[in-house]
C-alpha cells in the first residue's frame, strides 16, 4: 500500500513532499517527490505523521470525564471507583473497552499505556478487544487491596501472560501507595521481573503526599516508599510527580524511570503544576499522557497544547526564565517520544523497518513554518484523513458522528480493510 503526502519525518524541519509504501505492518520504503503509483491514502497537500501514542489512561473512566470540583481522593471515592465497580459486569466492561479503543482510534491515538479495573475478568475482555481493535498497547489489572470498596479491594491477581500477537503486552498497575498495602507492594517487583512495564502513581495532590507519608512512617519520602520495593526501574512509568524533592528528582533520574507528565489531569484537578524545568534539569526521562478521566482531554494534541501551557503559566507566575517546549516539542512528545518511553524502538517513526501506525493528515490551512503550532492550538479530530495501524487502512466514523461503530467494520474483526 502506497501512502503519499508530505512526510513529518522530524517535526522540528518543514515537512517533505514523499510517499511512504506499507507492507505487512510495517514502513518497506521511503521516497521523496511524487508517488510512483496510484496511492491508497493521502495526496500531494496531506502531511503524514506517526499515529499519536498516550502514555497514561483509565481505560474505565472514559465516561466519566468532567466530574468537576472535587480533590483527587475524594473524586476517586466519589466518582472513579462508582465507575470501576461497574467492570464487576463483564459484559459492561467488554463494552466499555471497545468504545475506549474507537474513541482513541478516532482521536488519532494509535498505541498507548493504561490502566483497567482490579477485576481480573477484565484482562480477557481486553485482549479480546484488541483482536478487533488492532492498537499497540501495554496495560493491566489494577492492583489494590484497601482504601476502596471491598468489590474493589478483594481482588484476585491474574498471573502476567503474553498477549497474541506483537502489538501489546501486560503490564503490573499497583494504582498508588495510598491503595497498596507494603504486602502487596512487595508482590510487584517480582511479578515484573524486569520484563513487564511497572505503572503506578507518585505524588499528584498535596493530600495524597500527607497521607502517604503517614502510611509509610519509614519513608523518606513518597519516591522512597516505590525505592524500598524495588519498583523504580527503567520499565517503571510514574504519572504525575508533581510534589518532589530536589533527592526525590535525582532518585528517579538515577533509576532511569519514566515520569509521565498529566498536564490536563493537573489542572482539572488541581493537583498542581508541574515541574517540567526540573524534570529536564535532572535528566528524567519524561513522557506526555492524557490521563482520562482526570484528564478532560482523549486528544494527544491538546493534551500537548496543555503542557505548553502550564509551562507558560508557571513561567508567568514563578517570575523565571525557564524554558518552556516549542510546540515541534511537544509533538515530538507524543509520537516518537513517547514511544521510546514506552520502550518501543520501532515506533513513532517514518523510516524503513517502523511500525505502520501512520495518520493522513489534511489541514484546514496552508503550511507554513507555524505548522506545527497551527496543529496543535486548532486540533480536531476532523483533520485526520485516514488512520493506518499496523499497515492497514482503518474506517472510523467522523467525530462529529458520536454513536458507536460496530466491531465489523474494522479489518481486524472482518478483514476488509485495505492491504
Ligand atoms: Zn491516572
Amino acid at each position: 500500500m502506497l501512502v503519499q503526502g508530505r512526510l513529518l519525518i522530524d517535526p522540528h524541519k518543514p515537512p517533505v513532499p514523499g510517499w511512504v509504501r506499507v507492507e505487512g505492518g510495517r514502513i518497506a520504503e521511503v521516497g521523496e517527490g511524487d508517488s510512483p503509483a496510484l496511492p491508497a491514502a493521502g495526496g500531494s497537500e496531506a502531511i503524514i505523521t506517526p499515529g499519536f501514542i498516550d502514555a497514561h489512561l483509565h481505560l474505565p473512566q472514559i465516561d466519566a470525564i468532567g466530574c468537576d470540583g472535587l480533590e483527587l481522593l475524594e473524586w476517586l471515592e466519589r466518582v472513579i471507583f462508582p465507575a470501576e465497580l461497574k467492570w464487576g459486569n463483564a459484559g459492561f466492561a467488554q463494552q466499555q473497552i471497545d468504545e475506549a479503543h474507537q474513541r482513541l482510534l478516532r482521536a488519532g491515538t494509535l498505541g498507548y499505556a493504561g490502566y483497567l479495573t482490579s477485576h481480573g475478568h477484565g484482562i480477557g475482555g481486553w485482549i479480546d478487544s484488541l483482536r478487533r481493535f488492532p492498537l499497540r498497547a501495554t496495560a493491566g489489572q489494577v492492583l489494590m487491596d484497601r482504601a476502596g470498596p471491598p468489590a474493589l479491594t478483594n481482588q484476585v491477581i491474574e498471573p502476567l501472560r503474553g498477549v497474541p500477537g506483537d502489538r501489546a503486552s501486560m503490564s503490573v498497575n499497583p494504582r498508588f501507595a495510598v491503595s497498596c498495602s507494603g504486602d502487596l507492594l512487595k508482590t510487584v517487583a517480582p511479578m515484573s521481573a524486569g520484563l513487564f512495564m511497572i505503572q503506578t502513581h507518585l505524588a499528584e495532590s498535596k493530600r495524597e503526599c500527607e497521607v502517604v507519608l503517614e502510611l509509610f512512617k519509614e519513608c523518606e519520602s513518597y519516591t522512597d516508599v516505590y525505592e524500598r520495593f524495588g519498583m523504580l526501574t527503567q520499565r517503571t512509568l510514574l504519572a504525575h510527580a508533581v510534589h518532589l524533592s530536589e533527592a526525590e528528582w535525582r532518585l528517579i533520574a538515577e533509576r532511569d524511570s519514566v515520569v509521565v507528565h498529566c498536564p490536563g489531569a493537573n489542572t482539572f484537578l488541581e493537583a498542581g503544576a508541574f515541574d517540567l524545568h526540573a524534570a529536564r534539569e535532572h535528566g528524567v526521562r519524561l513522557a506526555l499522557g492524557s490521563d482520562v478521566a482526570a484528564g478532560p482531554d482523549l486528544a494527544m494534541p491538546r493534551v500537548a497544547r496543555s503542557m505548553i501551557e502550564v509551562a507558560k503559566l508557571r513561567r508567568i507566575l514563578t517570575g523565571q526564565s525557564t524554558p518552556v517546549p516549542s510546540p515541534a516539542e511537544a509533538w515530538k512528545m507524543i509520537t516518537r517520544g513517547n514511544a521510546e518511553a514506552l520502550g518501543w524502538q520501532d515506533a513513532g517513526l517514518i523510516e524503513p523497518g517502523a511500525r505502520a501506525d501512520l495518520l493522513v493528515l489534511q489541514p484546514p490551512f496552508e503550511i507554513d513554518e507555524h505548522l506545527i503550532g497551527r496543529l496543535i492550538y486548532t486540533w480536531r479530530d476532523a483533520m485526520i484523513a485516514a488512520r493506518i495501524v499496523d499497515g492497514r487502512l482503518i474506517d472510523v466514523p467522523a467525530v462529529e458522528n458520536d454513536s458507536p461503530v460496530t466491531a465489523g467494520r474494522f479489518p481486524g474483526a472482518a478483514g476488509n480493510g485495505v492491504d
